[in-house]
């Protein structure tokens, strides 16, 4: 689709971008707990329960539900009104206004609001705050706000002076006077001018509506249109329902009403396009017959965000609550449900019709609250089953509809996804290095993906995608003597993030030390496993960790409390800290790392000799153990300063009495030329690359067998030896151990 329009598809990505569209969405979405338990209420308030029931107490709650409900909606358009307004000030606070507190603007729009709209009567009668006013709310909330921060961006605060004895906000709170009373004023105006005119806001748009369908005669094509016009609203991120109520009321409401007349005086209604009709037949799940595009995700994008929102969708959209599936999917603004959206309704609109004309249903009699559950409206509606059996049908025809569309917009977003991923990727890469990138910040798909990806990072942990692999250092005779714990982030259909890209992230997103404190958790367990049955006696775990972690304050207090809960002493770990970012000098850290050292837990430097620090660290920390970089490992056979190097670095540690181990050794002759340098451990894929925990057991016992059935052989050679040098076989028997090795 949008290879064909690419115009239509850069229009649909600025407005994808547009801060006052997402400001909106969010506004939605921070309504969500209202409308929920305005919907629940409602609900619990219009259950058709037995007249015994009834009668009694229950009668009494349920008042007291319908009347919560009503309230609840009744807030609507007020609360909407403070969050967009809030949503929007709270994206400009990074870009120009630091000084201004979001809920300033937020306060001042619910008051332009009020100034706008209230009644010249003064007789609101609760109207004022309800859904037809959602539309007005939007424009305002966004208008007031722009009008506000660009006051107040385009003024220096002249009040920070009090910050010294007051609050820190309240500088900020004071700078907002003059930008609030403007923006009041501005309302105010336009206010008289509408007064003056004596043509309210609401009444020239009603009226506006009106004269669209006032000249449609059939009750289909007036479905059709106002069917229409609230997806387009919808897919562009308004309410529709709520901004066509008052077509809604003039003409279904009014049908409904008709119809429960003739019912009355015993005659047989006749209108087919009542309110509960349109909601019961056509609306199922809310706008966009939102239930069958959740089922269509449901079914066929499986292992997704998008197929998690959905099944979190599905309850409130059983009860016709969309809001969820519309804006947390999200479907507006997505070119790709475009289409189905605005078609499904209008299609089960056409069947439904049919339906009912065939004598299939009969016209719906009484008022069913749009709340009510889906296939009990249909039975209600119907007054048989046949009500909801089209319902379900009617859900069937529309997860027809949907589903190529979810298909292809499934492979359309992995496309883009794993485009922007792989920016992403790049652009974090980069960030491994430069401290602080800001990249969640960023206002392009990088940050939007980055965001996306933080997110997921949060709860990878409790969905199982992250694990711990561990690679085996080995001594000189080939043992395993430690095993450092690895981090691996399955990507669902993205694969594996290299772990120091999500290092690197879980920073930005403050997650590091949620992260560390698992990776430390998950290690020592693995150890106390292994412990138990024999595996890894005597075996030290180095756990990376980040110097994020060693700034928290409590840090050594957790890393003691997870070491006691194992049953395992101080000194079956070691922490690595890589010389490549900076520890901070300051003294939580150095509290922390003293701490760390009274306890008798062992501290290493990783990526020995690829920063400026080595030294200097060496000077302020107890050090027990240093892992030359792999930059000195690699070339240590091709270039003679790296061997110089490495020599030095190995007799200051012998000195010191710090264990080394050499990273990154992949070949025979590089170990062997580590060995005469002085390095006693080494790690690296020439024995073994890291490995998931079942296999890596195997791997230490494998080399602690080699190991025994090696000092036999040693015995036997030493045997032979006595008796003439050479094995019955033929063969000389190796004087390396690790050459030897599976
Ligand atoms: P590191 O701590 O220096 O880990 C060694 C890295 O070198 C590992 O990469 C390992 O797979 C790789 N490696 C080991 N031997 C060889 C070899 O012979 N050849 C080659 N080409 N590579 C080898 P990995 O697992 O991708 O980890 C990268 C870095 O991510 C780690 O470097 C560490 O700084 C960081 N990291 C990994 N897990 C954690 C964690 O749980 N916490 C923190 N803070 N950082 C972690
Ligand atoms: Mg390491
Ligand atoms: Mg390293």
């Amino acid at each position: 689709m949008s290879k064909a329009y690419p115009g239509y598809a850069k229009l649909i990505a600025q407005l994808e971008e547009s801060q006052h569209l997402s400001a909106v969405r969010r506004g939605f979405l921070l309504l969500l707990p209202l409308v929920m338990i305005g919907a629940v209420s409602l609900v619990l308030g219009n259950l058709a329960l037995p007249e015994s029931l009834i009668r009694g107490p229950l009668h009494a709650w349920q008042g007291v539900f319908l009347h919560a409900g009503d309230a609840v909606f009744g807030l609507v358009s007020l609360c909407l009104t403070m969050t967009v307004s809030h949503s929007l000030a709270a994206q400009r606070q990074t870009d120009c206004c630091h000084d201004v507190q979001p809920m300033m603007p937020a306060i001042v729009a619910l008051l332009c609001f009020l100034v706008l709209v209230a009644p010249f009567d003064g007789n609101s009668e609760g109207s004022l705050f309800g859904p037809h006013f959602v539309f007005p709310s939007l424009l305002v909330a966004i208008g007031a706000t722009e009008i506000f921060l660009r006051l107040a961006a385009g003024r220096r605060s002249r009040w920070g002076w009090i910050a010294h004895d007051a609050d820190p906000i309240f500088p900020g709170i004071l700078h907002s006077f003059f930008p609030a009373f403007f923006t009041i004023g501005v309302f105010l105006i336009a206010r008289l001018i509408l007064g003056l005119a004596d043509k309210p806001l609401m009444t020239l748009f009603e009226n506006m509506l009106l004269a669209l369908f006032d000249p449609l005669q059939s009750g289909l094509a007036r479905a059709l249109l106002f069917n229409f016009i609230s997806q387009l609203l919808w897919f562009v991120g308004i309410h529709g329902n709520n901004v066509l109520a008052p077509i809604e009321q003039h003409y279904f409401q009014t049908a409904e009403m008709a119809n429960a007349a003739v019912l009355a005086t015993g005659g047989q209604p006749v209108e087919v396009f009542t309110k509960s009709f349109l909601d019961i037949y056509v609306f199922m799940g809310g706008s966009g017959t939102s239930l069958a595009l959740l089922v269509a995700i449901f079914i066929h994008w499986r292992g997704s965000n998008q197929n998690r929102l959905a099944r979190v969708g599905l309850a409130p959209a059983l009860f016709n609550v969309s809001e969820l599936a519309v804006f947390g999917l999200p479907v507006i603004f997505n070119p790709a449900f475009l289409l189905p959206f605005i078609v499904t309704p209008l299609a089960l609109t056409i069947i439904s019709y049919f339906a009912c004309a065939s004598g299939w249903i009969p016209v719906v009699r009484e008022s069913l609250n749009w709340t009510t559950p889906f296939g009990i409206g249909g039975y209600l509606a119907a007054q048989s089953w046949h009500g909801a059996i089209l319902q379900f049908f009617n859900l069937f025809v529309g997860v027809l509809i949907y589903s190529p569309f979810v298909r292809a917009a499934q492979k359309h977003t992995f496309k883009e996804r794993r485009r922007d991923f792989q920016r992403l990727l790049d652009a974090l890469e980069e960030s491994c290095l430069n401290q602080h990138s800001g990249i969640l910040e960023r206002r392009d798909p990088v940050g939007s993906q980055a965001r996306r990806l933080a997110n997921d990072l949060r709860y990878a942990v409790s969905r199982g995608e992250i694990q711990l692999m561990y690679q085996p250092q080995v001594d000189q005779r080939g043992s395993v003597v430690g095993l450092e714990a690895l981090l691996r982030w399955e990507y669902g259909a993205f694969g594996r993030i290299p772990p120091n890209i999500v290092i690197a992230l879980a920073e930005e997103a403050n997650l590091i030390c949620r992260l560390g404190d698992w990776v430390i958790d998950e290690a020592c367990g693995q150890l106390r496993q292994w412990r138990s049955e024999g595996v890894a006696r005597g075996v030290v775990m180095s756990i990376n960790i980040s110097p994020t972690q060693l700034n928290e304050p409590g840090f050594a207090d957790r890393v003691l409390l997870i070491l006691s809960r194992h049953a395992l002493p101080a000194g079956a770990i070691e922490l690595e800290i890589t010389e490549s970012r900076t520890i901070a000098h300051n003294e939580t850290t150095a509290q922390t790392l003293e701490q760390l050292a009274r306890s008798g837990i062992r501290l290493a430097i990783d990526d020995f000799g690829m920063g400026y620090s080595s030294l200097l660290y060496m000077r302020r920390f107890v050090i027990h153990g240093i892992k030359l970089d792999g930059s000195l490992t690699r070339e240590v056979q091709s270039n003679p300063s790296c061997q110089e190097i490495i020599r030095t670095i190995a007799h200051l540690c012998r000195k010191k009495n710090i264990r080394i181990i050499a990273e990154f050794v992949e070949n025979e002759e590089q170990r062997t030329l580590l060995e005469a340098l002085g390095c006693s451990e080494f790690q690296g894929f020439l024995f073994s690359k890291p490995l998931p925990p079942a296999e890596c057991a195997d791997f230490v016992r494998s080399r602690r067998s080699q190991a025994v059935s090696k000092a036999r052989q040693g015995t036997n050679a030493a045997n032979q030896r006595r008796l003439g040098g050479y094995r019955g076989d033929g063969l000389r028997i190796s004087a390396d151990p690790i050459s030897s090795r599976a």
